[in-house]
């Protein structure tokens, strides 16, 4: 056995080794994920962190319903991979993470700033969650009150995101904020969520030399003739936005800025988007820093009749499943890197380090929230510490829950609009998520392998 995988300190720091009860019987924590690929057996545990490599009989001694203590099981019981067979593995995790929480006291200080450039965009999708509120623009003078509060709220290195509307569309904005934060010597990465139109050769210069610009998440509706009509631009210029955008991605490519493409699904556009993926597939499937996935197209609470019904909803959870599986089968997906230590917050929202800052000033906790749930603003900082407690109000698990190897890091938070709207996992969506978690695991032994030969 090889442990390919350290600890998260702070769990296993609590946990200490477990006793051992020789001649008892123990089985797998509901936690233990176990891989099996070419040529190896792998096994993580999702509430201590660690992975190791094994061979055949420690793979079957984890692959087992029940086994006896002894000599062979004993390192696997002192370190949480086997529990007592009526051990309560849910009760355990929530202490832990409890305790972690309390003990975890923040010094104020913020790590990631999502920023609203502007809530106006140069695109008119129907399904807009922003479509009805009021445009508004960050002035010059305000970006430049935001960015003195990013100096006088920010760790040493910090993450920015440029959010809309259409981020873009007020790029004077970034210039100004990066500009401040470059000159008072704070480390900063940038990420952006964007349609792409606007990017050219200059923007993509700025981009990656003064905004640190690293990600963008840009999203497509299906191929030229349905995104076109989708998006519906504000432009009449004669151009294709299709292929304006897909030139731009290109471009942010070619500069190593990473393009991670949304599909936002609905039964209008699933058949399309499989056409869609082999498009994308076929013209930058090569690129590393090229990944797609897939997403059902969020429904709007605030029109009336948006809403799906249930058996609607189980029917394009479905359809989503197979996108994703498709995408899965490309290579394309991205996979998360296996995290270092076990998470606390669900989001930006609950999270102890992030702020939302709107165009006129104002801080939230959501982006789903530009005009209501404000925590304060720029000049006084968080003054609204009820709305920062009502975010961090977290969801019991459900039945579903039991024995899934996410949940040592599932956080759900009470007033996340998606969580109000679609509701805790059902079998499928749980399948998709314990099968990234598969993926990660995957990944990380293969990348392992791969080094160590
Ligand atoms: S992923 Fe879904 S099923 Fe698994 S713990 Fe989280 S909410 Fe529960
Ligand atoms: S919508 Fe949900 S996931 Fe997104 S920021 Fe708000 S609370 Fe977090």
């Amino acid at each position: 056995m090889k442990t390919i995988k350290d600890a998260f300190k702070h769990v296993t720091g609590l946990l200490g080794e477990q006793d051992i009860s020789i001649g008892s019987e123990y089985r797998p924590i509901s936690f233990c994920a176990l891989v099996s690929g070419d040529g190896y057996r792998a096994a993580y545990n999702s509430l201590t962190g660690v992975l190791l490599l094994l061979d055949e009989a420690e793979f079957t001694i984890l692959n087992s319903e029940k086994v006896v203590a002894d000599d062979s099981t004993d390192w696997f019981i002192k370190n949480w991979f086997l529990v007592p067979v009526a051990h309560d593995d849910m009760q355990l995790r929530n202490e832990i993470v409890d305790f972690i929480r309390t003990i975890n006291v923040s010094d104020g200080k913020l790590r990631t700033y999502t920023i609203f450039t502007t809530t106006d965009c140069n695109a008119r999708c129907f399904y807009c969650f922003e479509k009805g509120r009021k445009y508004l623009h960050m002035s010059d003078e305000i970006a430049e009150d935001a960015a003195v509060y990013i100096l006088r709220t920010c760790m040493d290195k910090i993450n920015l995101s440029w959010f809309g509307g259409e981020p873009l569309y007020n790029d004077s904005a970034i210039d100004i904020i990066t500009d401040r934060v470059r000159a008072a010597g704070i480390e900063f990465n940038s990420t952006m969520v964007s349609n792409a139109y606007l990017f050219d050769d200059e923007i993509v210069k700025r981009a990656v030399e003064k905004w640190n610009l690293k990600r963008v998440q840009v999203t497509l509706d299906g191929t030229e003739e349905v995104y076109n009509k989708v998006k519906a631009y504000i432009y009449n210029d004669g151009r294709s936005p299709y292929k304006v955008v897909l030139d731009n991605i290109d471009r942010l490519l070619d500069a190593g800025i990473s393009v991670n493409v949304r599909l936002n699904m609905d039964n209008y556009n699933y058949e399309n988007l499989k056409l869609l993926i082999d498009e994308l597939y076929n013209r930058f499937g090569s690129e590393k820093k090229f990944a797609i996935y897939s997403n059902m197209l969020f429904e709007i609470s605030s029109q009336p009749g948006s809403c799906r019904s249930e058996i609607e909803r189980k029917e394009l959870e479905q359809k989503w499943m197979d996108l994703e599986e498709r995408i899965f089968k490309l290579g394309k997906r991205h996979i998360k890197a296996l995290p270092s230590s076990i998470s606390l917050n669900q989001c930006m929202a609950d999270s102890e380090n992030a702020v939302t800052i709107l165009p006129d000033g104002h801080l939230g906790k959501c982006e789903h929230h530009t005009e209501d749930r404000f925590i304060g603003d720029i000049y006084s900082g968080i003054t609204n510490t009820n709305e920062v407690e009502l975010f961090k109000v977290r969801v019991d698990s459900a039945p579903i829950c039991k024995g899934c190897k996410i949940y040592p890091s599932c956080v759900r938070i009470k007033e996340c609009t998606t969580l109000k709207i679609s509701g805790m996992c059902d079998e499928s969506t749980r399948y998709h998520r314990e099968k990234m978690l598969y993926q990660s695991i995957a990944k990380y032994v293969e990348d392992y392998i791969s080094k160590s030969e």
